[in-house]
């Protein structure tokens, strides 16, 4: 076997990279023209040495930035010891971490899979479960939204794009508008049996939910005997400066206090980059799902739960549920600065903690893309080329998803980079 990587290791190239991805990878994705070989702290590195700043943190997942020693350490640890033993078995650290995600989000219990995707699917079945012996299925979900890239996932999934070509879809999904309570209590039909929503959607362009809309959605549900089920895939885990979105957003609202959901997807900064997903269910419906009616080979690894305890213990002794809040509200108010003096450019930003996202005008100035490429895409790419990886969403939003342990320096640099390209385009 060749070896694929850089530094002092002698590897193909970023040609010969590139030219293996186009033999044998099946090209879902449309990559931008860096091999990255390693990472520390909020930066990574190409094969030619190249240093990025990463505001995308592997789109949200890289909570503690790249190569945290506690993490890392952790990892290598709980490898010496046990990678994985199948759900046939008791293992500490699925129990230990189960009893960590209880108490972060409320009193009830957790399954553990390995995506988000898979974290949404287990949602769905613990919806049609509840609703079975009424023969009630339906779930609404968000225009959109976004909800993973499985067969379901995509049947809940608010938007168009990731559904061409696969048809038939998973029946008992319908959207409705986001942030409108008014819609999805239109929308109840009597087959209707749960509403899932984002507490801030991601892919759909970082779109925070409002507090009223929290809150008459738990009572609406209440009212309806729905089950009220909150994807916190993107947005959970801290990202926006408490362990949930809701937490951050129903602070010091009247009517707020208590809330909770019946079901919560988690994935992504769960692991800190290490893969894990997880759902967790409110205590009245945790023994819905019962023995032999859903499992997964690779869900809870003691390596995977080793990985996710050694996140959470840093973010609690490093503070970084304050410190993500606290940056995220610098690099917002650094945001609005760059809005205001590139207006022809940026249309406006939005955003909770470590969740940003930059609108683009429906014609950016200077910005020249060409054929179907979106103006997010060619953003991306021009930045990048500054040294700075952000992500798009949509066509027009670029999102900044740093680490939580973003340092002011970093957050600095961000700016600067961001403030440099868009005086050149502008
Ligand atoms: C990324 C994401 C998913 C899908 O997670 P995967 O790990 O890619 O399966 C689902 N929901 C939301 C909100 C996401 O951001």
């Amino acid at each position: 076997m060749e070896a694929v990587s850089g530094g002092s290791t002698p590897g193909v190239g970023c040609d010969g990279v590139r030219a293996l991805y186009d033999r044998y990878v099946v090209p879902t994705y449309a990559r931008l023209g860096v091999v990255l070989t390693h990472g520390s702290g909020c930066h990574v590195y190409d094969e030619q040495g190249r240093r990025y700043l990463d505001f995308g943190g592997g789109i949200a997942v890289n909570a503690l930035g790249h190569a945290h020693p506690a993490l890392v350490g952790a990892i290598e640890r709980q490898a010496r010891r046990l990678i994985h033993c199948s759900n046939y078995y008791y293992t500490e650290p699925q129990g230990r971490l189960a009893r960590e995600l209880v108490r972060l989000t409320g009193p009830g219990k957790v399954f553990f899979c390995n995506s988000g995707a898979e974290a949404n699917e287990g949602l769905f079945k613990l919806a049609r479960r509840f609703g079975h012996a009424e023969g009630r299925f339906e779930i609404l979900t968000a225009l959109q939204s976004f909800h993973g890239r499985t067969l379901a996932g995509i049947s809940a999934t608010g938007q168009d794009k990731v559904k061409q070509g696969f048809d038939p879809l998973v029946p008992g999904f319908r959207h409705v508008p986001f942030n409108d309570l008014a819609a999805v209590e239109k929308a109840i039909s009597p087959a209707t049996v749960a509403v899932l929503i984002e507490g801030v959607q991601g892919e759909g362009g970082v779109n925070v939910a409002r507090a009223e809309y929290l809150v008459g959605l738990r009572r609406l549900c209440d009212e309806r005997r729905l089950l009220l089920l909150m994807d916190e895939v993107q947005c959970g885990c801290f990202r926006t400066g408490r362990f949930t979105s809701w937490q951050r957003i129903l602070e010091g609202v009247a009517g707020g206090e208590g809330f909770l959901p019946d079901g919560v997807a988690m994935a992504k900064s769960l692991g800190g980059g290490f893969p894990i997903g997880a759902f967790w269910v409110r205590e009245p419906y945790a023994d819905l799902l019962g023995p032999g009616s859903h499992g997964t080979t690779f869900g809870g690894t003691p390596l995977a739960c080793a990985a996710a305890l050694a996140v959470l213990e840093v973010v609690e002794r490093e503070g970084l549920a304050a410190h993500a809040r606290r940056m995220g509200e610098r690099l917002l108010a650094g945001l609005r600065g760059l809005v205001e003096r590139h207006s022809r450019l940026w249309a406006g930003v939005r955003g909770l903690g470590m969740m940003m996202g930059l609108q683009l005008q429906p014609e950016p100035a200077g910005l020249v893309v060409s054929g179907k490429q979106s103006p997010a895409a060619r953003l991306t790419e021009i930045l990048l080329e500054a040294g700075l990886l952000v992500i798009p969403a949509g066509t027009h939003v670029i999102r900044l998803l740093p680490p939580l342990n973003l340092s002011e320096e970093a957050a600095e640099e961000g700016l600067a980079l961001l403030e440099s390209v868009s005086a050149r385009l502008d």
